[in-house]
């Protein structure tokens, strides 16, 4: 399955903090953002400046905007199913794959873009799982805050973890990072992968192997950027 979100994805608690709405912070930030304008030798009256610290302020709180949301206002939404449907002592998977998302470093505030690849195994017990693009929702909601990588990658396994307590799940992460590209630190095809295991992927591993088989057969590869 291929995912794409939208740009324009809600966060339910995302859009208030600080006890400020959301046009209260970009009226607080419009004049610090003139102010960097000015820091880099700009002249933030020339024309094709003057909304620009009003439309950067916008721009900063939506690539922020997953910072006081919590993965819950998506993962509540949970499913029991049906012993018919349920495998018995099955370790098969659940695979939302191809996720892509953008994301901004917090050590330079530069984008850095990829795809998630998430796969989870229901616990037999309480056959828990959720909407298949819940596990996309999530992986937005921790893209959309000042992250590293390595972080937000395990973020994702550790709120899949406590929501739906499954047997076990895994989450991998490739992403470009712009702070390289763009300074010329590294090339541009080169991408960092980050993974994060728990449950029995931790003591069986055979199932990620089984895991990375899946992904191969879509389109030959999975999708990088
Ligand atoms: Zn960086």
């Amino acid at each position: 399955m291929t995912n794409t979100i939208t740009d324009n994805l809600q966060f339910e608690n995302g859009n208030r903090m600080n006890g400020l709405s959301k046009e209260q912070r970009v009226q607080q930030l419009v004049p610090l953002l003139r102010k960097v304008l000015e820091l880099l030798g700009e002249d933030p009256e020339r024309k094709g400046l003057q909304r620009t610290p009003e439309r950067w302020a916008e721009a900063l709180l939506t690539y922020t905007q997953g910072t006081a949301a919590s993965p819950e206002d998506h993962l509540r939404v949970i499913f029991e199913m049906d012993d018919d449907d349920y495998p018995v002592g099955s370790d098969d998977m659940i695979i939302v794959d191809n996720i892509h998302f953008t994301s901004t470093c917090e050590h330079h505030m530069a984008p850095f873009r990829g795809t998630a690849h998430v796969a989870y195994i229901p616990n037999p017990q309480s056959r828990i799982v959720t909407g298949l693009s819940k596990i996309s929702r999530v992986v937005t909601l921790f893209a959309r805050r000042l992250q590293i990588q390595e972080r937000m990658t395990q973020q994702v396994a550790r709120a899949i973890d406590d929501h739906l307590e499954p047997l076990g799940v895994i989450a991998v992460v490739q992403a470009a990072h712009f702070c390289m590209i763009q300074r010329g630190v590294e090339q541009r095809e080169s991408t960092t992968i980050t993974t994060a295991r728990r449950g029995v992927f931790l003591t069986k591993p055979q199932l990620e192997t089984r895991f990375l088989e899946y992904l191969r057969m879509q389109d030959g590869k999975p999708d990088v950027l």
